[in-house]
């Protein structure tokens, strides 16, 4: 146990007689106390690599809630009033991320006034310096101009962090608790700036912003706190979940309500436990051990965004929890996931998890459904139980190995199942095209674009082709059924087995789609034969994309994202990399590398698109951002970086290893991170173990740092003479490259063609100009630069 936990075990909960709800409420409800209002002077806050300096102004505290203080504002508003913020960020590439966004690699802001949420010792920290300056005075009249300006902002804020704040007012006071600033600058416009000690990477500063109508939030720095840097605690969990009996109904209306039981094991005492749903679903009647517990929901937009479109809600057990003890809760939830995309063609907004989550666990599931008897529902698992009771059907599935999550669909579907040796394929295709893709379309309730908000676990990997006259939706389903298997039976071949036995397919309107363990979601596109017309004017990789990449994506996923994992936004663009580059495996086993080439081509394409002020996509950020890319500058380049760039960098490891050590590579991968974590450093060191030896970059740091932790794309060009006479030739080649940072270099193979065989010569690129000599014994027959996308390059 670190130290921080052994800490908290001697920290007494603390004494307040209320609910979370009156707590709740009285932060929504909180007011500034204008006996509690400065003239301040030369007060300084620190919080970890954040630095508040509040120089010149008036300081108002919040009345106290639970007991405490937790809020106070700053402004600036005498004569030469000011306040300054300054936050470092600790490496490269953190200050080049905040320089994207505010042009300056460090912040140094001078503000007019900032609001301030805190559950640690601030309001302290701050009183103890009042004193030292004999200025500083208790001012109620300027208490009561700031209570009035500032109360309805603090309620607002207060309202956005309601659930997150309790969390910390109840629990034990492990660490020092969170800390949230509201800044009001004049050169920036209104900035956040937190650190969540909750968080594996406390401290962020960052904007929400718009753009063409959509809401991001443009995190402009996030990274470790200093004091975390210095002693990196091992990540924890605060609690074990296992074992999750779901039952759940369908009504008539789509609507669904469920009772979620699962037994959940705390590690340290509890008082408050912290859960996540989707924004979409209510939870009410909870129970802790057949005990009634008090929930409180939130409704937090700001601190959503940056959760990944996840609601948190806290269960506070009618007693805390005991460290080891293992207890039983039971949820009774309701809301509405499901929608209608019109003539019985229905989905699941993927939008949060439809059931509580506590983090993303591995867990056995059974899954209880009822719903009307006219339709069909899928989820994960092998079915023990399906029948009829007068007006519905009742399913009920059991998962046969622990996943993470559970998906479920629903639709009116035709079927085609397919056993292959171990593994069985079950592809459902709505029997009606939905209403936006009859050609003409009527008005329709379409599904959410995928663009705004960071998703986990979704892929918007293309863009629709267009579809002329009505296509029929059944018309792949056999082909479809046969090429999910063969993918699956493919990469079973390459990987080891899947997530679970039982594979389902099932169709989702959009463009894209999304892997669940044991459950694919497919855009209905992919369902589609696109007619002649429409293939002459779309790109050849759409039709590639929804014939065969897609569907092999979201099978790769079995194994990369949801037998393998990863628990950080940095990481996840790997699960990505992999699920596609394994399903462009399969496209060139199934058509050729040409096939795979093309892809590559269009995904460099898609990279090299530049916006408005003539900037190429993949310089928006590396790809260890992750959904940081999906931001109000690029919103493009979340998808091009993660889908394209990480399709690259695979296919650059290949072309480094040779094609048997790229497969045992993979496959150690699947082997070695079974169940497991893995961080991109991890991917890093074991993929160096497959390199050829000697290798000139033989831990791999070079590649990972301009590929995956860098940005540039490289204009390459190679000249070369032949000198000398056989036996003794010479090639002199010289490699020249350009349109990247000085500092950029790369491996570039050089095929040099003789008669009977081909040798490759590596050569590392740089600013200048780089000549290298081959020995021949005979006249090369041709020479050519990278002539197997093994780097790219413009
Ligand atoms: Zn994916």
């Amino acid at each position: 146990m670190h130290r921080l936990l052994a800490l908290a075990l001697l920290l007494p909960f603390p004494q307040w007689g209320g609910t979370a709800a009156d707590i709740a409420r009285a932060i929504r409800e909180n007011s500034f106390d204008r006996d509690e209002c400065y003239r301040v002077r030369d007060l300084t806050l620190v919080k970890e690599d954040i630095r508040i300096y509040f120089t010149d102004g008036h300081l108002i505290f919040s009345k106290p809630v639970a007991g405490r203080r937790i809020a106070a504002v700053f402004a600036a508003d005498v004569e030469g009033g000011d306040g300054e913020v300054i936050l470092l960020p600790p490496d490269r590439a953190e200050r080049r991320s905040l320089a994207a966004y505010i042009d300056s690699p460090n912040l140094d802001d001078h503000f007019r006034a900032m609001v301030l949420l805190f559950t640690g010792n601030d309001y302290e920290q701050l009183k103890s310096q009042l004193p030292a300056n004999p200025t500083n005075k208790k001012t109620p009249d300027v208490g009561a101009l700031l209570d009035e300006q500032w109360t309805p902002v603090l309620r607002n804020l207060g309202a956005s962090f309601q659930a997150r704040l309790t969390l910390d007012l109840l629990g034990p006071s492990r660490r020092t608790g969170l800390f949230a600033a509201l800044v009001s600058s004049g050169k920036l416009g209104n900035f956040d700036l937190i650190y969540d000690p909750e968080s594996a990477e406390q401290v962020l500063a960052g904007q929400l912003a718009t753009r063409e109508d959509n809401l991001y939030f443009d995190t402009w720095t996030n990274f470790t706190a200093r004091s975390a840097r210095k002693n990196p605690a091992p990540p924890h969990q605060d609690v074990a979940v296992r074992d999750y009996r779901i039952d759940a109904t369908v009504n008539p209306d789509f609507s669904l309500n469920a009772i979620t039981r699962v037994k959940v094991k705390p590690r340290i005492d509890m008082a408050v436990v912290p859960f996540d749903i989707s924004l979409q679903m209510t939870v009410g009647e909870t129970t802790v051990d057949g005990r009634p517990a008090e929930i409180l929901q939130g409704d937090s937009l700001r601190f959503n965004l940056m959760r990944n479109g996840n609601n948190l809600f806290l269960v506070i057990p009618p007693e805390p929890l005991r460290a080891g003890r293992e207890y039983e809760f039971a949820f009774h939830h309701s809301g509405t996931v499901i929608h209608d995309a019109g003539d019985h063609v229905f989905y699941v907004s993927a939008r949060g998890n439809w059931y509580p989550m506590n983090r993303m666990q591995f867990a056995d599931y059974d899954l209880l459904f009822r719903y009307p008897r006219d339709l069909d529902l899928v989820t994960a698992g092998d079915v023990v139980e399906d029948r009829t009771e007068s007006e519905w059907r009742i399913t009920r599935r059991r998962t046969t190995a622990p996943i993470r999550v559970a998906g479920f669909n629903l639709g009116d579907y035709e079927h085609a199942r397919l056993e292959r040796g171990a593994y069985v394929v079950d592809v459902c295709a709505n029997r009606k095209l939905e209403r936006t893709l009859v050609p003409h379309p009527q008005s329709a309730n379409v599904p959410p674009p995928p663009i705004g908000l960071p998703r986990r676990r979704i892929d918007p990997l293309a863009q629709a082709p267009p579809v002329e006259a009505v296509p029929n939706p059944l018309e792949r389903l056999q082909s479809m059924a046969s090429e999910v298997a063969s993918a699956l039976e493919f990469m079973a071949s390459k990987f080891g087995p899947p997530a679970l036995p039982h594979l389902t397919v099932s169709p989702i309107p959009g463009t894209f789609g999304q892997g669940f363990p044991g459950l694919i979601y497919l855009s209905t596109l992919a369902y589609l034969k696109v007619l002649p017309e429409a293939r002459r004017s779309s790109s050849p990789t759409a039709e590639i994309f929804f014939e065969d990449v897609l569907q092999a994506h979201e099978t790769a996923h079995q194994w990369w994202g949801n037998r393998v994992t990863t628990g950080s936004y940095r990481d996840n663009w790997l699960m990505e990399a992999l699920a596609n580059y394994s399903a462009l495996l399969y496209l060139e086993k199934r058509r050729g590398t040409h096939s795979l080439e093309l892809m590559l081509d269009s995904y460099r394409n898609a990279l090299l698109a530049k916006n408005e002020n003539g900037q190429i996509v993949d310089s928006a950020g590396p790809i260890v951002l992750g959904t940081r890319l999906e931001s109000s500058q690029e919103p493009r380049a979340w998808r091009s970086v993660t889908y394209g760039k990480g399709s690259w960098i695979i296919q650059m490891l290949r072309q480094r290893m040779g094609d048997q050590p790229f497969l045992s590579m993979l496959a150690e991968t699947a082997r070695r991170y079974d169940r497991k974590e893995i961080s991109t450093d991890d991917f890093r060191q074991l993929a160096a173990e497959f390199l050829p030896k000697p290798s000139d970059d033989p831990k791999l740091e070079t590649f990972f740092g301009e590929w995956v932790y860098g940005t540039g794309i490289p204009t390459l060009k190679l000249a070369y003479t032949v000198k000398g006479t056989a036996p003794a030739i010479r090639l002199v080649g010289t490699l020249t490259q350009a349109g990247v940072d000085e500092d950029f270099t790369t491996l570039a193979p050089v095929e040099i063609k003789l008669a009977g065989r081909t040798i490759t010569q590596w050569v590392r690129s740089a600013n200048e100009p780089v000549t290298f000599t081959v020995p021949l014994k005979q006249a090369p027959q041709k020479v050519t630069l990278d002539p197997h996308h093994a780097v790219l390059r413009k």
